[in-house]
């Protein structure tokens, strides 16, 4: 209660109503798909927390590998020396990985891999004599984290807006893909429109070739509310970069370690990317950790060029902490003996079911899904837009739902290790809670 008639900790939500009352959001303990809150109710946590505890909480062996982590080796440089774990879990992270994509660099955060690749794509054309190649390329309603990276080839207006002093130069965006009116209720990936992809040709067209550094796409966007790439739409765009010289990477924050049923989505999709950056499942969100797969003859130009001296070179103090690299060893064993792509292969099925049910409900403008991940899009109250996904999230928690609203968008990424009945319940549930904010 002290903690919550606080103030220090609630600029860390977005959502205005969630400061001004805070004591009914206390979440006290989790264990595995659950959350319990100070006054004893239980949630299911919808979202996997924030897409990032896909084995859910308190994992008994997570938490035996992080105190034996602790008490052998709780920290250590990653520069110029490292240590067994971390190297271990990086030779696992590669082996999982597509073919050529045979490096790992460790970062704390999605935020960061992703400023990583961008500088990794810079250096990389610098040093090869390119340093023409300046220009970033992303995507309409791409999240790419908070960093001034991140957010310059992100494609949410209004966050870069204020930055604009911090944005990186020449950066352009693909236009969005989905259009509700032709691609609404899509049952996996929608048929038809990888021509999309052409826009690239447009943008390629409009600032010369020679001037773009790499195109930075999530395979699927998560954060702005499952938008699934249409039936060769990434292939296009990796056909389009080769041709270019210019860099792909696959921003797998969300879609890494699993959540599409494939170790990442380059495999789902059966498309092969430059870089891959990853965060959150790595470590089932236990402790900070990220990261990019990277192609060793980038990564080697861009650590051992010239201009960078091994002393300052790219890295932060934290990059493959061993703590994180226990958990992260841990997950993929866990990953590995249970089979668990598998099973969010035959989960996926169960969720498309469920969700699909609100085809047709009133108030229900477009349901997406792919993998464990769907999402349902209310039509906003005009006078209010954003009320009703406000509405449902405050309803889901008196119901036993924590739920992710953005606007009046509801996205759903449960945990790979919930059941099919789990799944069942919380359509059901939410196919109540969505009739009420809609009537
Ligand atoms: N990229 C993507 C695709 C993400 O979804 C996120 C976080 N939601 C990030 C980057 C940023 O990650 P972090 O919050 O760990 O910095």
């Amino acid at each position: 209660r002290s903690l919550a008639a606080g103030t220090y900790w609630m600029p860390f939500t977005a959502n205005r109503r969630v400061r001004q009352d805070p004591a009914s959001r206390l979440i006290a303990s989790g264990r595995g798909c659950y959350y319990q809150t100070p006054e004893g109710a239980t949630l299911f946590d919808t979202l996997s927390g924030l897409w990032c505890t896909p084995l859910g909480h308190a994992h008994p062996r997570i938490i035996e590998a992080l105190k034996t982590q602790a008490e052998t080796l709780d920290y250590c440089t990653g520069f110029q020396v490292t240590n067994p774990v971390t190297v271990r879990l990086a030779d696992r992270i590669v082996a999982m990985a597509p073919d050529g994509l045979d490096h790992v660099f460790f970062t704390n955060s999605g935020s960061e891999a992703v400023d990583t690749a961008l500088k990794i794509a810079l250096g990389y054309h610098r040093l090869r004599g390119e340093g023409g190649r300046f220009r970033m390329i992303g995507r309409e309603r791409g999240y790419h984290g908070v960093g001034f990276g991140g957010l310059s080839v992100g494609g949410i207006v209004p966050n870069r807006r204020m930055f604009a002093a911090g944005m990186l130069n020449g950066v352009d965006h693909l236009r969005h893909t989905h259009a509700p009116d032709t691609a609404a209720f899509s049952h996996g990936q929608p048929a038809a429109g990888a021509d999309l992809a052409d826009d690239l040709d447009r943008l390629i067209a409009l600032h010369d070739a020679s001037t773009i550094a790499a195109v930075i796409v999530e395979p699927v966007q998560g954060s702005t509310g499952v938008i699934v790439p249409p039936v060769g739409y990434l292939r296009r765009l990796r056909e389009l970069c080769t041709k270019h010289g210019i860099l792909l990477i696959f921003d797998e924050v969300i879609t890494g370690f699993g959540r599409l049923g494939a170790p990442f989505a380059a495999q789902r999709f059966d498309v092969v990317p430059d870089m891959i950056t990853f965060a959150k499942a790595v470590t089932n969100g236990v402790v900070p950790m990220g990261g990019v797969l990277v192609r060793s003859d980038l990564y080697e130009t861009f650590m051992t060029g010239p201009e960078n001296t091994i002393e300052f070179a790219h890295g932060y103090t934290y990059s493959g902490h061993p703590l994180a690299a226990a958990v992260g060893n841990a997950v993929l064993d866990i990953m590995e003996e249970e089979n668990v792509f598998e099973r969010v292969l035959s989960l996926e099925t169960v969720l498309q079911e469920t969700v699909h049910k609100l085809d047709h409900a009133p108030g229900v403008t477009d349901v997406r899904n792919i993998g464990l991940a769907a999402a349902i899009d209310l039509e906003p109250d005009p006078t209010a837009p954003g009320a009703r996904g406000l509405k449902l999230f405050e309803l889901g928690l008196s119901q036993g739902l924590l739920l992710r609203c953005t606007g009046d968008t509801v996205s759903l990424a449960p945990p790979f290790l919930a059941t099919p009945q789990e799944l069942r319940a919380m359509g059901e549930t939410l196919a109540g809670l969505i009739e009420t904010v809609t009537h």
